[in-house]
């Protein structure tokens, strides 16, 4: 049967303790205990159901990590302050000095600088690779390495990983399969195509309304208990908690995420298809011309269709700052980083979110100076959307 992730977020029950509709907040750093022996078991980790301190859990993060684990289909999650307070927490709690990581080379630019620059430091080594090239992926395999990194659709490239296949080598090699699914929530459900974790900055779609950071990890209950361990487990030791009044209302934004993936997915498809006629280099994986729209096609949740990004190549690093400097006077959108917001966001990546690439590898994996990342919003009426952007077009003689 097909994987419904948003019934299964929808089929939680959770009331609060007045009888309330939504959950009541956990407004409390820290809990009391009827007896000290069970104190000291929850420290020990045997006290199921009892709170003990805010960092390890509480139980607004609970019930926020409990829909997430509904939606990616895993045993468990935990949530955290930010999605890169997701990734670093994952990536060393799986890997240690001396172990290695092999990741896509098209990630996120903060956790690229974290492999390529941080992780060292203690020891733990990358190699990025192509990940839609598989013999390639698996050359890179070592006997030290742990974890195989990618994004389900890359930032800014909007690279689709073949997670089946990855899922299979990872397997093969005994990794750990790590998969960021922040621009594919809902589309794609990267546990049901084998993947072993699955992370998301919850900032973007999921949230959706760009008044906070926070993240999450999906996982078994043990990689979360592992997490959580008072003793050695990196999200309880790095400290990258979540507040329970941010996870509230996180949870009450997540209850719209597939009526607002629709319309954020029609609205990109609708925009693309018009923008790729006029003659524009447009990337978007619901393009038949994308390289990797039917692996997206057999990977995807229908209903939710392609996603809200999508890529314009306009020619140059000058011609895309005049462009995204009309369309926001223009209100078309707000020249800003970050995505999934009700407006449409821009910024060319080049200069901005993927800055930690030096350039000759930006060259390399094809990401241009005229490129401009497009993070398609809510908008009611697309076609004037699409109209009033193709006049800012026209007057710059972009097209
Ligand atoms: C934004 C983003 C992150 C980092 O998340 P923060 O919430 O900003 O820490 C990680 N991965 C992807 C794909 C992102 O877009």
């Amino acid at each position: 049967m097909a994987f419904k992730p948003a019934n299964n977020i929808q089929d939680l029950q959770y009331f609060g303790e007045f009888g309330g509709v939504n959950p009541s907040i956990s407004d409390s750093s820290t809990y009391t205990f009827l007896s000290a022996k069970t104190m000291f078991d929850t420290f020990e980790g045997n006290a199921d159901g009892c709170y003990l301190y805010s960092r390890h859990s509480s139980p607004s993060n609970l019930y926020l990590g409990e829909a997430l684990a509904a939606m990616e289909g895993t045993e468990t999650a935990t949530v955290t302050a930010s999605g890169m307070g997701a990734i670093t927490p994952v990536l060393l709690q799986l890997c240690g000095a001396g172990e290695h990581v092999v990741s896509s080379r098209t990630i996120y630019g903060g956790t690229y600088a974290f492999l390529k620059n941080f992780a060292p430091r203690l020891g733990i080594d990358t190699t990025f690779v192509d990940i839609t090239k598989l013999d390639v992926v698996e050359a890179a395999i070592t006997p030290q390495t742990k974890v195989l990194y990618c994004e389900s659709v890359s930032n800014p490239l909007l690279e689709v990983a073949d997670i089946k296949s990855l899922a299979d080598l990872a397997k093969k090699h005994n990794l750990k399969l790590v998969v960021d699914n922040t621009f594919s929530p809902l589309s794609i459900s990267p546990i049901k195509l084998g993947a072993d974790v699955v992370v998301h900055s919850l900032t973007k779609f999921i949230n959706g309304s760009s008044d906070t950071v926070g993240g999450v990890v999906c996982g078994s209950q043990e990689l979360i208990d592992d997490l959580r361990n008072v003793n050695s487990g990196a999200a309880m030791l790095l400290g990258s908690t979540m507040d329970s009044l941010r996870s509230a209302s996180v949870l009450k934004n997540l209850r719209t995420l597939h009526i607002r993936m629709m319309q954020h997915s029609n609205n990109a498809t609708y925009l693309a298809e018009r923008f790729e006629k006029d003659g524009l280099k447009t990337v978007y994986p619901g393009l038949a011309s994308h390289p990797s729209h039917e692996l997206f096609k057999s990977m995807m949740n229908e209903k939710y269709g392609f996603g809200g990004m999508m890529t314009l190549d306009v020619g140059s690093l000058d011609k895309a700052n005049a462009l995204m400097e009309l369309m926001q006077e223009r209100n078309l959108g707000y020249l800003a980083v970050s995505l999934g917001f009700y407006k449409t966001l821009f910024s060319a990546p080049g200069s901005s979110t993927s800055s930690e690439i030096p350039e000759d590898e930006q060259k390399e994996m094809g990401l241009s100076d005229g490129l401009i990342r497009f993070s398609i919003g809510l908008d009611a009426d697309i076609e004037r959307t699409y109209d009033m952007m193709k006049s800012c077009m026209k007057e710059l003689n972009i097209i």
